[in-house]
């Protein structure tokens, strides 16, 4: 297919190839109107109604993608961008954060093994700890005041003290099996991660700005459609107030008569935070029946 727009419209997205980001991503953008076809090369997806090409990359490359500006956005873990942002000093700009996307939640821990010598990081000055985020890793015994050296590990941290390398690993950690697995007890949290969208640093082209700015709106919209709800409720007329106040950060209710009924209307409100089943309990408790709770779609303000 010959893109209809020149490559300086065309705004450029980089998303993890395959991996741990690569689903959420795709399907974030997909709810942002993008029609992505995969190319054959696997590296690129050209979005087929909007001039928008989505980068196939390992997710280390991101940062530095969006920071050069070869991209526009960027799609990666806290983890790597801070990581990144550390090691580039402070002197070069790092590429912006714009916002989180609650999902690739995660955390970088330290973890200990059960048999070691440490137990925490105060056990740890003059020994070692493996970890693939040496900066992070730094930044985090520098703040507690130790002085342990640090190894530098590019994959399987959880062998490092069974090799004989380190003391003490700093890794990802999300369910903890892996650690249970390798006999290590999970120690402090260096950083609670989660994707988030990066942006470049520079002023986007004015050819692509415009673009940017409907994409950015549109991922926002998204992500607040996902914790929002839309509910239906009956209730007596004389429950109505305490019913809004239990509807979880919802602004005016719309109130509708019921055909047939003098006293029960009909409550439709837009909540803005997920309804638990503790809620339609207390609402079914204040007088409120034949409650519905809807996802939403799409929101736009
Ligand atoms: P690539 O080939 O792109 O370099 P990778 O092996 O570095 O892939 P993945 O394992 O796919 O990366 O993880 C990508 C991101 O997913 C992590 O950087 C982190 O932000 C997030 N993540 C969420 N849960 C976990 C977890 N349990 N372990 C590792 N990463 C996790
Ligand atoms: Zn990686």
């Amino acid at each position: 297919m010959t893109p209809k727009w020149k490559r300086s419209e065309r705004v450029q997205i980089a998303v993890q190839k395959s991996g741990r980001l690569t689903d959420h991503s795709i399907a974030l953008l997909k709810r942002c109107g993008l029609r992505l076809t995969r190319g054959t090369d696997q590296l690129l997806a050209v979005a087929e109604n909007m001039p928008v090409d989505v980068l196939l990359v390992r997710d280390d490359e991101i940062p530095g993608l969006v920071r050069e500006g070869a991209c526009d956005l960027g799609i990666v873990g806290l983890n790597v961008a801070e990581e990144q942002r550390l090691a580039l000093g402070p002197e070069k700009a790092p590429p912006k954060a714009l916002r989180n996307l609650d999902f690739g939640g995660c955390r970088l821990a330290m973890a200990y093994p059960k048999d070691g010598a440490a137990k925490a990081v105060a056990d740890l000055d003059g020994l070692r700890v493996a970890s693939s985020y040496p900066k992070l890793t730094a930044r985090f015994l520098d703040q507690a005041g130790v002085k342990a050296e640090i190894v530098p590990f590019s994959g399987a941290v959880e062998l490092a003290p069974r090799l004989g390398r380190a003391e003490a690993i700093c890794d990802l950690v999300s369910s903890g099996k892996t650690l249970a697995a390798n006999q290590l007890d999970e120690g402090e949290t260096v950083l609670k991660s989660q994707a988030a969208l990066l942006a470049c640093p520079a002023e986007p082209p004015a050819a692509r700005r415009e673009l940017l700015e409907l994409l950015k709106r549109r991922i926002d919209g998204v992500m607040q459609a996902r914790e929002t709800k839309y509910i239906m409720l009956h209730a007596p007329r004389g429950a109505l107030r305490a019913i809004a106040e239990l509807l979880p950060g919802s602004e005016s209710p719309t109130i509708m008569a019921l055909e047939g009924s003098e006293d029960r209307v009909a409550v439709h409100a837009v909540c803005r935070e997920s309804i638990f089943w503790e809620t339609l309990e207390a609402l079914k408790e204040a007088g409120a029946s034949s409650m519905l709770v809807l996802p939403v779609e799409k929101m736009l303000e």
